[in-house]
């Protein structure tokens, strides 16, 4: 497991650890959920279909592989979890940013060890309410899925360090509109991203 230093988290650690950064200043955190009319993180049936966890990857902690063959865009998991505004968020140390100021914390399931890549194999996407992991290409049995954080990530203060070991590895993992431009016009082709992120888009 990776942690946190002065503010940045190690790659590695499952993927909502990283998300949350400063959301505390000023708030009294009242864990209470908020409602949206876009993100839905109670409807997960299904979602763990032909995945399971291993405590060890390399240096990274747990990771989430297949037990089973994956088809470029389909369905891998549907991201689970209490949305919550940024103000609400108090010392909660996992969350999925899903909107500027929403965020869907961690389900305390399979979908919370998911890790970070900058060569991923699977991308997000929101459909009918749902934040969904999706395969980017085929993907054999027995392989680690990963995502890029930065497509749902935006406007967040945070820096990520990376050690995912690609060759196209950024070094640090931050907001989508920080990404090159060549890089965030591919995963919007590949329909890797979270809507609201393209209008942070300067
Ligand atoms: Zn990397």
């Amino acid at each position: 497991m990776s942690e946190r230093r002065d503010g940045r988290v190690a790659e590695g650690t499952s993927l909502l650890r990283m998300r949350m950064g400063n959301c505390t200043e000023g708030s009294n955190p009242s864990l209470s959920a908020t409602t949206s009319p876009e993100v839905d993180g109670s409807d997960t049936k299904a979602k763990y279909h032909g995945l399971y966890v291993r405590e060890e990857v390399g240096n990274k902690g747990r990771g989430v592989f297949t037990s089973r063959d994956f088809a470029p865009g389909e369905l891998v998991l549907v991201f689970g979890g209490a949305l919550l505004e940024r103000g609400a968020i108090g010392d909660v140390t996992h969350a999925l940013q899903v909107g500027e100021d929403l965020f869907l914390t961690a389900s305390n399931d399979l979908d919370d060890f998911v890790n970070h890549s900058c060569a991923p194999n699977c991308g997000v996407r929101l459909r009918g309410g749902r934040v969904e992991l999706f395969a980017l290409n085929a993907i054999p049995a027995d392989e680690e899925i990963t995502f890029d954080y930065a497509v749902t990530q935006s406007r967040s203060p945070d820096l990520m360090e990376c050690a995912c070991g690609q060759s196209s590895c950024r070094t640090l993992i931050g907001n989508f509109e920080a990404l090159p431009s060549q890089l965030q016009d591919l995963y919007i082709a590949q329909g890797s991203y979270l809507p609201y992120v393209l209008s942070q888009r300067s």
